[in-house]
C-alpha cells in the first residue's frame, strides 16, 4: 500500500505527493496527523487549527468518496511521530510514502527522522514541491546562492519558470468503491467551524481566485493598498493551507489574460510578482534555516536595543494606541483573524519603530491570531518592516501612521468599522481625532501612546549606532 501525508497542501487538484502516489493501481491511503501541542508551540492561531481541520473533513470526504480512506494520527509532538508512523505504516502494510515537502526547519528535521525511522523498516519516501511553484533551491545567482534582494530574484524566477514551464496535476480518479468516512466533527474531533468569512473547500478557494480575476486583478495595482476595498484576492488562507496551490493561481492568471506578465508595465504582473514575493520568502526561510529561528537575517541586528515593555505591547494588540489606523488594523485582526496588507505593513511598523518593540513579539502575536499564519511570509513581513531582513525597508523609512491612514482610508471607512468610538466622527477628522473628541467630553479613546515624530528619530537613532 503507498500512503500520502497531506499536510499544508489540503486538496486534490495540483498535489504532486497525492497524483504520483495514484500514477499506479494498487491500494492508496492517505494520511492526515493532529498535533495541537506542537501547534501551540508554533503558536498557531486556534482559527487557524480550526479551518485547517475543517478542511480535512472536506479532503477525507472527497478522498473516500474515491476510494480512499484518509487516516487520522495524534502525536503531541514531532518528537514521537516517528516511532507512531512506523506503528501505522505496519498496522497498514504501507510499502511507500509520498508527501510534499515542507520548508520549516522543525519540519524539515521531522520528515528527516520520518523519512530514516521508516526507510530503517524498509518503506520508501518519496518527496515534492507542491508548496512554490518552483522548488526552494531553483532559482539562484550566478554564484549559486541565494538572492538577498527581491527585485533580481524576481527576473531569475521568471526566467527560470520560462525554462522549466509547470504543469497542473489533476485529482486522482477513482480507486474503486467509495470507503465510509466519519467526520471530525462527528467523532468529537473538531469544533464547528462556519465562519463566512472564511468557508473552506476547494471550491471555494477557486471561486474566489475566479472571482478576483474577473473583477479586480487588472486594478489591482490602484485599488491593492486600501483596505475598506475589496482589491485583493483573499486567498492567502486558502494558499497558507494548501486549499490552492500557488501553480493553480498563476494558471488561472495567465489563463485570465492570456499571456504571462513579465514587467510591471503588463496589467496582471503586479499580482503575479505578490506570488513571487511569497515564493521568495518561502526559498529564502529553507536556504537561510536560522529564520526559523528567531534570528535576523542580518546578524549585525540583533545588537539593536530592541524594548519589551509588556504594557505597550498589550496596548498595540488591543488596538489602544491611539492612533486609529493603526487600532482599527489590530482589532480587525482580533476579531476575523485576517489583516489587510498594507495594515500589517503599518502596524509593524508601529511596533517597531514607534514603540521600539521586538520585532520577534509582533510576529508571534500575529501567528497566534491570523488564520493564513504562515512563517515565511510572516518572519519575511516583520524582519521587512522591523528593518532586519532580506530588501528590508531601510531603516531610514519609518511609516507616519497618521498620514499611512489619511491616504490609504482617505474616508476613514475601515477605521469606523473598527473603532467604535470613532464610528461618528466628522470623516476629515477621523485621523486625528483627539481635539474633536476633548471638545465633546469625550475620554473613551485613548490620547495618542507615543509622539510619532519623537518615536522617528529614536528609531533612526538605534540604527545609526548600529551602523557606527
Ligand atoms: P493578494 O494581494 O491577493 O496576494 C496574493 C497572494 O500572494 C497572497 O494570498 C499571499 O499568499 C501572497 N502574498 C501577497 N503579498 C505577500 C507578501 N508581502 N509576502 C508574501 N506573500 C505575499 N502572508 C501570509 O500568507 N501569512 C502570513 O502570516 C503573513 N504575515 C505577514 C506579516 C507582515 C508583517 C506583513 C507585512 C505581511 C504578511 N503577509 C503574510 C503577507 C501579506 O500581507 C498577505 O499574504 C496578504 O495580505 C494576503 O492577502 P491576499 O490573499 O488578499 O493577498
Amino acid at each position: 500500500m503507498k500512503l500520502v501525508w497531506l499536510r499544508n497542501d489540503l486538496r486534490l487538484i495540483d498535489n504532486p505527493a497525492l497524483r504520483h502516489a495514484c500514477a499506479e493501481e494498487g491500494e492508496v491511503a492517505a494520511l492526515f496527523v493532529i498535533s495541537p501541542a506542537q501547534w501551540q508551540q508554533h503558536k498557531m492561531a486556534p482559527i487557524r487549527q480550526q479551518f485547517l481541520l475543517a478542511q480535512v473533513d472536506e479532503v477525507g470526504r472527497e478522498l473516500a468518496a474515491l476510494g480512499i480512506r484518509l487516516h487520522l494520527l495524534h502525536v503531541d509532538t514531532f518528537a514521537e511521530l516517528p516511532q507512531a508512523l512506523v506503528g501505522l505504516c505496519r498496522e497498514l502494510g504501507v510499502s511507500q510514502l509520498y508527501a510534499n515537502q515542507a520548508i520549516e526547519i522543525d519540519e524539515l528535521r521531522r520528515d528527516r527522522a520520518v523519512s530514516h525511522a521508516l526507510a530503517a523498516q524498509g518503506i520508501l519516501s518519496h518527496w515534492f514541491n507542491g508548496c512554490c511553484v518552483l522548488p526552494p533551491g531553483r532559482v539562484l545567482t550566478g554564484s549559486g546562492e541565494m538572492f538577498k534582494v527581491f527585485t533580481p530574484f524576481s527576473r531569475a524566477w521568471l526566467k527560470a519558470l520560462d525554462q522549466d514551464g509547470f504543469v497542473i496535476h489533476r485529482a486522482p480518479a477513482a480507486r474503486g468503491a467509495a470507503v465510509p468516512w466519519v467526520s471530525l466533527l462527528d467523532r468529537g474531533l473538531r469544533a464547528p467551524f462556519e465562519d463566512p468569512l472564511w468557508p473552506v473547500g476547494e471550491a471555494e478557494a477557486r471561486r474566489r481566485l475566479q472571482l478576483f480575476l474577473d473583477q479586480a486583478v487588472l486594478d489591482y495595482g490602484n485599488t491593492r493598498d486600501f483596505p475598506a476595498q475589496a482589491g485583493t484576492s483573499t486567498l492567502s488562507p486558502y494558499l497558507a493551507a494548501g486549499i490552492i496551490s500557488p501553480r493553480q493561481c498563476l494558471a488561472a492568471l495567465q489563463q485570465r489574460l492570456g499571456y504571462r506578465p513579465l514587467s510591471k508595465e503588463q496589467p496582471g504582473f503586479v499580482w503575479l510578482n505578490e506570488l513571487i514575493w511569497r515564493e521568495f520568502y518561502r526559498h529564502l526561510l529553507v536556504m537561510v534555516p536560522t529564520l526559523s529561528m528567531n534570528l535576523p537575517f542580518k546578524p549585525e541586528t540583533t545588537a539593536l536595543p530592541w524594548s519589551w515593555d509588556p504594557q505597550a505591547f498589550a496596548a498595540w494588540c488591543e488596538g489602544r494606541t491611539g492612533y486609529p489606523i493603526v487600532d482599527a488594523a489590530m482589532r480587525c485582526l482580533k476579531a476575523t483573524g485576517w489583516m489587510h496588507n498594507r495594515l500589517r505593513m503599518i502596524v509593524a511598523s508601529f511596533l517597531t519603530k514607534d514603540l521600539h518593540i521586538h520585532w520577534r513579539l509582533g510576529e508571534d502575536y500575529f501567528m497566534s491570531q491570523l488564520i493564513d499564519g504562515d512563517l515565511a511570509a510572516n518572519n519575511g513581513g516583520w524582519q521587512w518592516a522591523a528593518g532586519t531582513g532580506a530588501d528590508a525597508a531601510p531603516y531610514f523609512r519609518v511609516f507616519n501612521p497618521t498620514t499611512q491612514g489619511q491616504r490609504f482610508d482617505p474616508q476613514g471607512e475601515f477605521i469606523r468599522t473598527w473603532v467604535h468610538e470613532l464610528a461618528d466622527i466628522p470623516p476629515s477628522l477621523v485621523h486625528q481625532p483627539h481635539e474633536w473628541l476633548r471638545r465633546q467630553g469625550r475620554t473613551d479613546y485613548p490620547a495618542p501612546m507615543v509622539d510619532h515624530a519623537v518615536a522617528r528619530v529614536t528609531a533612526i537613532e538605534m540604527f545609526r549606532q548600529l551602523e557606527k
